[in-house]
């Protein structure tokens, strides 16, 4: 089975590459993208900037401590994509590799002298979960080999100590080596490597143990806390272990972390992370527009966690965060041309930036950047859009349950389905049945999508609440199951504790998140309010329609929609002294029209500021 996540147990069993195709749409298109522009760049890049060769023993070593690791994330990109150009990559990597299985490109001769901040073992989980993909498109190879004689030196080396790594990942990369290979020892490393952690495993540093999620062990964790990403990847291997061995207390646990994180640090683009300096999570309500983070490898690893959380327990709440996320973050993470990316999401950038050239040294900016000295974003989307298709659709003891709607032909058991929608740009998803066979079909119905309908056959459309809405056979080839979505825009009100958003509203549709955005000579978005009196509104197509290859305009993907909301630009109250003790002073100003566009097209007409969060005007 084609897939990233193969766990042996659960409420659901995921469909992988070979069961689910993506077809031309909003993500078939991406997927294509990513494996005709975007992995190709990716290795460019790294080639460019030494880190392959520093597999080749060129010296001085480029790159940093943890370069070697978006090597192998972008190795398990092109095991996913069947790409080309992964065996003489593998074969490069192989070189490196030591007697014994140890393979790292800076502490070779020096090894283990450094758990905090030396990434070793954070290497090696992509290496493996790389080999894993590989095993599982291809069979054994060179990159197979590699991999396990990696994590068997780890086994070797690390089963008996107490030591662990400053960045998780490790985890839930040996369990899926564990799940595909069977051996047992890979399993009992994971089970050991998340049990140390917390007693305390690492030493103190400057931004406290949290940073690494090693101040409370996992199972007695209250909230995701300190370094995005080290959180999310480590609750997505706790998650693993505790459901290969069977320990409930464990997966409750992360259930209630994600819970509580959701209610209280999550942005509405679904991306996680409120501060820069540590790359963390807030505190509770402690979420800022402008200086949010979200790094796009944050969202990945939410959409990861979600998607394991999803499988174990069946319940859609897990695949509407993950959907959230991926329209989002996800997709904002990448230009549309595939070739530039962000690494930090906020959702307010006041001053429009001149692009960076090549490198960003400082992975922030209003524009996506081609690379960054920290390159995990790219590689990491690489790998992602590359296994999109494993994340549509599961089976369940009855039959099929389809969690990501979009263009795909689904093959699983009896059922073999193709689904054809405009998502997220329309509301109808129609599933054609190719074959006669049996088997429930399950649709899941958003938790935004009030007054969705379902039909088959000859019967009536029903009304069907938010989670899964199920359509039972037998069925006929040619038959059609239609969903229908209301994909009306509306306001969206934060709760009142999440005092940085406190009197502002944001506007969705569907799935999507908007944004005001302003290029060149177009109204400046800082002095805008808006009207909610009124709800948003479709805007006309815009003049310059969207290129023949934007991956938002395919065949069956439909075009992206734009909104208007109606909007007072204010006029300029005080007198040197933006202050005063008259409410109405701040209000008052000329009647306008504010055309929003989807959050993650933003910065791809040049150099813009943009807003998701809009002040009221009333
Ligand atoms: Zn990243």
């Amino acid at each position: 089975m084609a897939n990233p996540v193969l766990p042996s147990s659960g409420m659901l069993s995921p469909l992988g590459l070979d069961s689910v195709r993506l077809a031309p749409g909003f993500w078939g298109d991406r997927a294509a993208l990513n494996r005709d522009v975007t992995i190709a760049h990716c290795q460019e890049w790294m080639e460019r900037e030494g880190w392959i060769g520093n597999f080749r023993g060129q010296r001085p070593r480029r790159g940093r401590e943890f370069s070697d690791s978006e090597i192998y994330k972008l190795l398990e990109g092109m095991a996913w994509a069947d790409h080309p150009a992964l065996p003489e990559l593998a074969e490069t990597v192989g070189r490196a590799q030591e007697g014994d299985g140890y393979l790292n490109t800076r502490w070779s001769g020096n090894r283990y002298t450094d758990f905090e901040w030396g990434h070793e073992l954070y290497c090696y989980g992509h290496l493996i979960q790389a080999g894993v993909a590989r095993l599982r498109m291809h069979g054994e190879d060179r990159l197979t080999e590699i991999a396990v004689r990696a994590a068997d030196h780890v086994c070797r080396r690390f089963m008996d100590t107490t030591e662990t790594c400053g960045h998780p990942v490790i985890e839930m990369a040996l369990v899926e080596l564990y799940r595909a290979t069977g051996a047992e020892r890979y399993l009992e490393m994971a089970r050991r490597f998340v049990e140390r952690r917390g007693l305390p495993a690492l030493g103190d540093i400057p931004f406290g143990r949290a940073y690494f999620q090693d101040d409370v062990p996992a199972r007695q964790a209250q909230v995701f806390r300190g370094h995005v990403v080290r959180a999310l990847y480590l609750a997505s291997g706790v998650v693993d272990v505790a459901v290969e061995t069977g320990d409930q207390e464990l997966l409750k646990s992360v259930e209630a972390q994600w819970e509580r994180t959701l209610a209280r640090r999550t942005h509405l683009t679904g991306g996680m992370g409120s501060r820069h300096a540590d790359e963390s999570y807030g505190e509770d309500f402690e979420l800022p527009p402008d200086r949010a983070y979200n790094e796009t490898c944050a969202s990945i690893a939410s959409i990861m966690l979600a998607h394991r959380l999803l499988l174990a327990t069946g319940d859609a709440r897990y695949a509407d965060v993950a959907e959230r996320t991926m329209y989002n973050t996800l997709a904002t993470g990448v230009a549309l041309d595939g070739r530039s990316f962000f690494y930090a999401n906020p959702l307010h950038v006041r001053v429009a930036a001149e692009p960076p050239q090549g490198v960003n040294h400082a992975a922030e900016g209003s524009l996506r950047s081609q690379w960054f000295d920290v390159s995990c974003c790219p590689n990491n989307i690489a790998r992602t859009l590359a296994s999109l298709g494993a994340y549509v659709a599961a089976a369940d003891p009855g039959g099929v349950r389809i969690h990501h709607h979009t263009p795909a032909e689904i093959r699983h058991g009896d059922l073999a389905l193709r689904v054809e929608t405009g998502y997220p740009w329309t509301g109808g998803v129609t599933v054609r049945v190719l074959e006669d066979g049996a088997g429930t079909v399950s649709l899941r119905v958003p938790s935004w999508a009030s007054g969705a309908t379902l039909s088959h056959g000859s019967g009536p459309a029903r009304e069907v609440a938010p989670g899964y809405a199920a359509a039972e056979g037998p069925w006929k080839a040619g038959d059609e199951i239609r969903l229908e979505l209301p994909m009306a825009p509306r306001w969206t009100f934060p709760d009142r504790r999440v005092d940085a958003l406190r009197g502002c509203a944001a506007v969705e549709r569907g799935p999507i998140v908007y944004c005001a955005e302003s290029v060149g000579d177009e109204p400046p978005l800082a002095h805008l309010t808006v009207r909610v009196s009124s709800p948003p509104a479709e805007a006309a197509p815009a003049q310059a329609g969207p290129a023949e290859d934007d991956v938002d305009h395919g065949p069956a993907g439909g075009e992206a929609v734009e909104l208007e909301v109606a909007a007072v630009h204010a006029a300029p109250s005080g007198n040197g002294w933006p202050y005063g003790p008259d409410p109405d002073h701040a209000t008052g100003g000329t009647d306008t029209a504010l055309r929003l566009v989807p959050y993650h097209r933003w910065g791809n007409r040049g150099p813009a500021t943009m807003r998701v969060w809009l002040p009221i005007a009333e």
